[in-house]
């Protein structure tokens, strides 16, 4: 567009020079105008044609960066846009076998932890008591639950982990399991709503708002504004919303916390420590309903979680 513009603009300096010199009729000026017309055109198609092929690649590294490890070009000719075409792909699947070999490897070290884990379960169960002994205990309670989050993240990425879908009303899946948490600082505030409903798998929702809720909680427990919770049928989904006023979160670390084991605070302090698995988990849960987790971008302290189920 812009090169086009640019060449309007020489076009017409020209005709305007050639005018101001005199011997150059408005007639001339007239069949000239025309010829530029003309030729503009047939370089905005030319130009085109020519860098067409670019946005096409510009639209893949997208989708690449947003995710879509799925993404190829189709294969065509042997001109260099093709052959940029023909390597990106290449380097797409080298990405997804990367991403598809370690998402195996949690999988399978995982797998392989449990049965070890459930053998010095009982081995300690059996054992005579000791001081240690119930330190012990929770250490391996804390361990399996580890591993389950880890297990039930990576099951749901491959085809074993496919969803129990059946037609229910999420805000009072909400609302019966907001109820858990009655009596914990600094209090929930549901704003009751309309049925809401969508076609979910019961169990993997109810994890989902369970993290978000034991968030919620954790990381604004000192403050005096409870936590809101919204949910509503919007634009032909389940919208939900759950909001703090407590630490939130740097904006440098608005994404990365859907990374497993990504924390913001590294120490692990006792009373938000946890292994940085939970929104990972949601993350993967969303996405195999077709919907989406995202931490919104709003003035003010705490944090805004947004839930997106297609219904
Ligand atoms: P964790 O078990 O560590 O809480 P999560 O995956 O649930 O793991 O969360 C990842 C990180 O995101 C947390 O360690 C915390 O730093 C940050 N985080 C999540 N929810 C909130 C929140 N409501 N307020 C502030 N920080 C949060």
């Amino acid at each position: 567009m812009k090169i086009s513009l640019f060449f309007l603009v020489l076009c017409l300096a020209l005709v305007v020079s050639l005018t101001s010199s005199g011997g150059f009729t408005w007639k001339h000026l007239f069949h000239a105008l025309g010829w530029i017309l003309i030729i503009l055109f047939v370089a905005f198609l030319g130009l085109r044609r020519m860098f067409g092929p670019m946005r096409h690649l510009m639209r893949g590294v997208m989708e690449l960066s947003n995710g879509n490890l799925d993404f190829r070009f189709p294969p065509k000719g042997r001109g260099e846009f093709d052959f940029l075409a023909f390597n990106f792909n290449y380097m797409a699947d080298r990405i997804q076998d990367m991403m598809r070999s370690k998402d195996q490897l949690l999988l399978d070290v995982s797998h392989e932890l449990r049965s070890p884990l459930t053998r010095l379960k009982l081995a300690l169960e059996m054992a005579p008591g000791h001081k240690l002994k119930a330190s012990m205990m929770e250490d391996i309670a804390e361990m399996e639950s580890l591993l389950a989050a880890l297990l039930e993240t990576q099951q749901l990425k491959s085809d074993h982990g496919k969803l129990r879908l059946e037609e229910l009303d999420l805000s009072a899946l909400l609302a019966e399991t907001a109820a858990k948490y009655q009596g914990r600082a600094p209090g929930l505030a549901l704003r009751p709503g309309a049925p809401a409903v969508a076609r979910v798998d019961g169990a993997r929702a109810r994890t989902v708002f369970q993290n978000l809720l034991e968030n919620a909680l954790k990381y604004s427990a000192h403050q005096s504004k409870p936590v809101e919770i919204s949910i509503e049928p919007r634009d032909g989904a389940v919208w939900v919303e759950v909001r703090d006023h407590g630490s939130g979160v740097p904006p440098a670390d608005r994404e990365k916390i859907f990374e497993p084991f990504y924390r913001v605070d590294k120490s692990r302090a006792k009373e938000t420590g946890g292994y940085g698995l939970g929104l990972s988990l949601c993350r993967e849960i969303m996405r195999a309903h077709g919907g989406s987790i995202t931490l919104e971008d709003r003035p003010g302290p705490g944090c805004v979680f947004r839930l997106v189920f297609p219904r």
